[in-house]
């Protein structure tokens, strides 16, 4: 997409999470990669109900300003996640009512309850708190950003990133459209479960159609532990949520020593 096009669909989708109640005041931002080390974002304290395509920042994948329009101060969220996707290319963040009011309790969305959300999103996470703009921030994401296209962010909101600006947008909505049916379910006396087969064929539809890859076998999703869906992935990329995506390395001898240890033990 060319920049034009590009900064008239962000003023668009701007708007669109504006009246959906999605963003108030200059919450949010919005970006989409133009070029492999060039971003195109909504600028700081603009409300994204009122932009225009004028006011768009543009930076490098380092955050470093590349025209004179002052970028949000949540760019390094995204830029994190262009770095570790290079199938992304656009982000959408908002503290979106329903699904921060999960992030805010404490909880992720990952409640096999909706069979569309299992074949279009997949499992949203918590990420541990972090202030936002600062690398504490971008640190708590990082376990996460492989293998899910929406993270809630805990008391703060939610992101959702996608192959182009729409599809980062319709994640977005349908997490907070799943965070909301969820909040009424709980209020009826709560939601069934799927059982397990129906989440297995679920998810050899969703890699058959290509809504989902592979990838997202890997997800740290409570539902997936009790199916028999394995992630094939490299085991040192897989996060599963306990390890906080933490990457342990051994030499054949610590492994050996530590095994050892283990066996006394008993
Ligand atoms: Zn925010």
């Amino acid at each position: 997409m060319d920049e034009q096009s590009a900064r008239k669909l962000i003023v668009e989708i701007g708007k669109l999470m504006y009246d959906k109640g999605y963003v108030t005041s200059s919450d949010g931002n919005i970006s989409y990669r133009l070029e492999e080390n060039v971003i195109l974002a909504t600028p700081t304290q603009v409300s994204k109900g009122r932009m225009s395509e004028d006011m768009m920042s543009l930076t490098d994948l380092d955050g470093n300003a590349l025209n004179d329009k002052r970028v949000s101060s949540e760019i390094k969220m995204h830029l994190l996640i262009y770095k570790m996707r290079p199938d992304i290319n656009a982000v959408c963040h908002a503290h979106t009512p329903h699904g921060t009011a999960f992030a805010a309790a404490g909880l992720s969305i990952d409640a096999p309850i909706l069979s569309e959300v299992i074949l279009t999103l997949g499992c949203v996470p918590l990420t541990a708190y972090g202030t936002p703009s600062t690398s504490e921030l971008t640190d708590s994401l990082k376990p996460y950003v492989e293998h899910h296209n929406a993270l809630l962010l805990e008391n703060h909101g939610v992101v959702a990133y996608g192959k182009d600006l729409w599809q980062a947008f319709d994640r977005l909505e349908t997490l907070e459209h799943t965070a909301k049916i969820a909040i009424l379910a709980k209020i009826l006396g709560g939601a069934n479960d799927l059982p397990k087969d129906a989440i297995e064929k679920l998810i050899n539809i969703r890699e058959k159609a290509g809504y989902l890859t592979e990838a997202a076998r890997c997800q740290a999703c409570r539902y997936l532990e009790h199916t028999d869906i394995k992630c094939s992935l490299d085991a040192e990329s897989v996060n599963n949520g306990n390890s906080n995506g933490a990457k342990i390395s051994f030499t054949r001898e610590e492994l050996i020593e530590l095994l050892a240890q283990a066996a006394n033990i008993r």
